[in-house]
C-alpha cells in the first residue's frame, strides 16, 4: 500500500496543497497548530470516510470557504486508484472513486489505514467503547461483509431500543419486539464470533509485536461477552449458531428489564476486550508506562492483522506520538518501521526524535505551508 499523492483544497488551514509521495518514511515537523495533524486527519478521512477527531464535516472547511477537497492517488497491489471528498456546509459530501460515485459503506476497507495518535494512549485504560472501536476497525477494514454487518447491527438496535420505550411508554405491546429480536440476534451472533475469531488472531501475534518493541512478557487479549457464562466460547465449530441461541435465550430473559431502561442490555456493543500481561490484567493493574506500552502493542497488532488479511501492509499513521515514547521504544518502532519499507506519516514538533541519519522525506509545516528539505 502506497499514498503516491495528496491534494487538500480549502481544508482546515490549507488553501492549496500539493503533496507527492514516495514509499518511504514521510516525516512532517512543525510547531504546534501549524497544520501537521490536519495532514493526517486527511489521510485518515480519505481512509474511513470521517475524520479521528470531528464528527462534523463542516468544521474540515477553511474558514471563509465555502467548500473543501481532498484528492488521493494511491497504490494498493501496485494498481493505481483515487479517492476524492468534496464537502460544503449544509450540503451532502460527495465521495468518488476514480470520477464514480462511492457509498461510505463501500469506502471502508480500500485503503488498509492504521493511525496511533495521542489520543490511544487512553486504548488500555479508557471506556471499553475504545477497545470495541478498535476491534472494528479492523475487522471492517479486513472484511466488507463485517463492515456491512456492523451498520445493520447499529441500525436494528437503535430500532430495538425504540421499541423498548414505545413499549415502557404503553404505545406498543411487548410482542412487537419479537421480530427485532430474531434480528437482533442473528447480527449480534455474526459480530461477535468474528470479532472472538479476530481477537485470537491478534493475540497470536503478539508475539511478534514484542518482538519488535521488546515489552519484556508478551501481550494476550481475550474478547469478553457482556453477561456471558463461562465455556461459552469453548466449541468452535458452530460458535455462529451457539452464540443466536444464546442470545434469544438472553433476549427473553433480560426483556423486563430491557423495557424499564429502554435500552438493549446485552449484545456486541457492550462487550470488551480484556489485555493481560504478565499475568496481570493491564486495565486494572498495568502501570501508566505498561498501559502506554499495551497501547502500541495493540496498534501494531493491528498492523500485522492487516497485512496478514489484506495481503499487504496498511498505510501507517504516527501523529504526535514519538514524545510519548521512550527513547528504546521509540528507535525500535522507526527501525522497525524502516526495515519494513511500511509507508509511515509521522509527525513531530522536534526533529531530535529521529536518528541522525535521514530516514525518509522531511517535511516542515508552517501556517498552512509545506516545504520539503
Ligand atoms: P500540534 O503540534 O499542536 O498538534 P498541529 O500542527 O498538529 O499542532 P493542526 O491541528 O494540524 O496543528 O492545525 C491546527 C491549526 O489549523 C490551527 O491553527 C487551527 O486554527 C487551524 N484550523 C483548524 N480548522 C480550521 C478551519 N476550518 N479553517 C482554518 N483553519 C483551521
Ligand atoms: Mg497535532
Amino acid at each position: 500500500m502506497q499514498i503516491t499523492s495528496l491534494v487538500l483544497r480549502s481544508y482546515r488551514n490549507y488553501a492549496e496543497l500539493h503533496l507527492a509521495f514516495d514509499a518511504g518514511v514521510q516525516i512532517f515537523l512543525g510547531a504546534n497548530a501549524q497544520g501537521k495533524t490536519n495532514i493526517i486527519e486527511a489521510l485518515y478521512y480519505a481512509a474511513f470516510g470521517r475524520s479521528h477527531r470531528t464528527s462534523s464535516d463542516a468544521e474540515l472547511v477553511r474558514v471563509g470557504a465555502d467548500e473543501a477537497h481532498i484528492g488521493l492517488s494511491f497504490l494498493r497491489h501496485d494498481v493505481p486508484s483515487e479517492l476524492s471528498f468534496t464537502f460544503a456546509r449544509g450540503a451532502r459530501r460527495r465521495i468518488e472513486r476514480g470520477g464514480e460515485n462511492l457509498r461510505q459503506r463501500d469506502l471502508v476497507g480500500i485503503l488498509p489505514m492504521v493511525l496511533f495518535s495521542p489520543e490511544d494512549l487512553f486504548l488500555v485504560k479508557g471506556a471499553p467503547a475504545l477497545r470495541r472501536r478498535y476491534l472494528d476497525a479492523e475487522l471492517s477494514q479486513a472484511s466488507p461483509a463485517y463492515y456491512g454487518e456492523l451498520l445493520r447491527y447499529t441500525h436494528i438496535l437503535r430500532q430495538r431500543n425504540a421499541v423498548l420505550k414505545d413499549i415502557r411508554e404503553r404505545l406498543a405491546s411487548p410482542d412487537e419486539l419479537l421480530p427485532w429480536d430474531v434480528q437482533i440476534a442473528k447480527s449480534a451472533a455474526y459480530i461477535t464470533a468474528r470479532r472472538i475469531a479476530a481477537t485470537e488472531q491478534l493475540s497470536a501475534l503478539s508475539a511478534h509485536v514484542q518482538e519488535v518493541i521488546a515489552a519484556g512478557e508478551t501481550l494476550s487479549i481475550s474478547y469478553e461477552i457482556a453477561h456471558a457464562p463461562e465455556g461459552l466460547t469453548a466449541g468452535k465449530e458452530s460458535m455462529t449458531k451457539q452464540l443466536e441461541l444464546w442470545y434469544n435465550e438472553m433476549f427473553k430473559e433480560m426483556r423486563a428489564r430491557d423495557i424499564a431502561r429502554a435500552a438493549t442490555g446485552v449484545g456486541p456493543h457492550l462487550d470488551d476486550l480484556v489485555l493481560v500481561t504478565a499475568g496481570m490484567n493491564l486495565r486494572s493493574y498495568g502501570s501508566q508506562g505498561q498501559q502506554r506500552t499495551g497501547a502500541l502493542a495493540l496498534k501494531l497488532a493491528e498492523l500485522f492483522y492487516l497485512r496478514e488479511n489484506v495481503g499487504e501492509a496498511p498505510i501507517l499513521l504516527l501523529d504526535d506520538v514519538m514524545s510519548e515514547l521512550d527513547a528504546d521504544r521509540r528507535a525500535a518502532l522507526l527501525s522497525f518501521i524502516s526495515s519494513e519499507k511500511i509507508q509511515t506519516f509521522i509527525t513531530a514538533t522536534d526533529a531530535a526524535y529521529f536518528p541522525s541519519e535521514r530516514m525518509g522525506t522531511y517535511r516542515y509545516v508552517e501556517a498552512g505551508k509545506i516545504q520539503e528539505r
